[in-house]
């Protein structure tokens, strides 16, 4: 449990919160007041906290530690208000079995409050002018006020529309950068990002959320993070993960930035069936062409029933691309997604445009409706084609718990449907997505695993 405290810290209390008898080992960090920094000799502390993100972002991170180590019990809490030298600014207790997990997770929750939570601290000197101070291990020691964040768009957006508005944005590519970049510094009160993809070399020249230190990592994760340090006063989430209906959940619209047609068309029949708008956009080297479907109002089953196979198009992972033309092309999907909150409707929700971004041309076609269209009454099933499935159903199950992934290949080869499964579903995925991405398509993942 994770909370905000303007009354002394009792380490006594929180102690025994914790306490559980199958612990061998408790640890805690007290992060004190102290009466110097930088050379100033400090008499006391002042803490401003942004509540509704810091409660959120604060339960979030026990949550995360506790998936991360294998403890019993996490405890932490962030004071805030005027506070004394020698007092506890920040509490942080965990319990395990083993000391090994208890230190971990404690120097985990440590390090990503120090991190993550919209905190901001004011220091008051003996000898000098009290100011709010900048901490390197701490992004959001730079005071400001969320209304001067917005100072010059507000005669242009409804701030408080923005503000309310949850959008969920699938693939953190050429276009993902840019789109979500637009969206959570104009404010987009939630914004869920879903990728499952890993940052690598030859994404950096477009997707400039991403650094050469990044690659390997999840694209999501680190994305969230340098979001939420360019807005702190907004909340962003997202799914490590392929895109799958359940993340609609809670959604008011959805914004598509991936770049295959397979993915395309789960994302717009899962947007029909659970009637949801859809902005999505495609760029091939420097053409990009973006349309917004209001469910009921045409879609791209009225006019191609069956999912275009990519290697008709391409995609720019194939055939290139420039960061130039991506980002613009991603600043557009923004500016319409933006224009959507704020009015209900955009220009690419009439027609389609299609634009190239070398000879700046551009010209619009006014979409079609099929009248009959099963997809536009959302009178449809949805097709399980994800890599994950719940329960093995149908199909060969493969425990690859003692197989190497060669022998997993060797092994999905002459069978038709096969389901992988291991300890806890995460190898399983894995493997999922490497067989599929050499086109195994009949190979899935059972979700969670089957831990006996
Ligand atoms: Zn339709």
């Amino acid at each position: 449990m994770f909370s905000i405290s303007s009354l002394e810290i009792s380490s006594q209390q929180l102690h025994q919160d914790i306490q559980d008898q199958r612990s061998g080992a408790v640890v805690i960090f007290e992060g004190i007041v102290r009466n110097h920094n930088q050379g100033l000799d400090v008499k006391s502390l002042e803490y401003q906290v942004y509540h509704e993100l810091a409660q959120k972002e604060g339960d979030k991170i026990l949550q995360e530690a506790k998936l991360k180590f294998n403890i019993h019990h996490a405890r932490a809490v962030h004071r805030e208000g005027h506070l004394r030298l020698g007092e506890a600014a920040v509490w942080v207790g965990a319990t395990a079995s083993h000391r090994d997990d208890a230190f971990k997770a404690t120097r985990y929750i440590i390090d990503e409050i120090k991190h993550r939570l919209p905190v901001w601290k004011k220091e008051h000197y003996l000898k000098a002018e009290a100011k709010w101070v900048f901490c390197r291990d701490h992004h959001h020691h730079v005071h400001f006020e969320e209304k001067d964040f917005y100072q010059k768009q507000k005669n242009i957006l409804d701030q408080t529309r923005l503000k309310k508005a949850r959008v969920l944005m699938v693939g953190l590519g050429g276009l993902g950068c840019p789109a979500s970049v637009n969206l959570a510094l104009a404010g987009v009160g939630k914004l869920i990002l879903v990728d499952f993809d890993k940052v690598s070399f030859d994404n950096l020249h477009r997707q400039f959320l991403f650094r050469p230190q990044h690659v390997g990592e999840s694209k999501v994760k680190i994305a969230a993070s340098l979001l939420r340090e360019m807005n702190p006063f907004i909340e962003i989430d997202y799914h490590e993960s392929f895109f799958r209906p359940e993340h609609l959940e809670g959604i008011d619209f959805v914004i598509d930035g991936t770049d295959n047609m397979k993915t395309k068309y789960q994302i717009h029949d899962a947007c029909l069936k659970y009637r949801l708008p859809l902005l999505s956009a495609g760029l091939f080297r420097d053409d990009a062409q973006l349309r917004t479907m209001i469910p009921g109002d045409g879609c791209w089953r009225c006019l191609q029933d069956v999912v275009p196979d990519d290697a008709l198009f391409g995609n720019c992972n194939d055939f290139g691309t420039t960061g130039a033309w991506a980002n613009t092309a991603g600043s557009i999907l923004a500016s319409e997604a933006l224009e959507l909150i704020s009015t209900g409707k955009n220009s690419t929700s009439e027609m389609v445009l299609h634009l190239n971004l070398r000879t700046l041309t551009s010209f619009k076609v006014k979409k079609g409706r099929k009248e009959d269209c099963h997809y536009c009454a959302g009178n449809f099933e949805l097709v399980d084609t994800f890599m994950e499935v719940d329960e093995a159903m149908s199909g060969d199950i493969l425990d690859i718990r003692h197989l190497s992934d060669d022998e997993v290949l060797k092994s999905i080869q002459s069978r038709e449907k096969v389901i992988l499964c291991c300890h806890r579903g995460h190898r399983s995925l894995k493997v999922t997505q490497w067989l599929r991405g050499q086109g195994h398509d009949h190979v899935y993942s059972l979700r969670g695993g089957a831990p006996n």
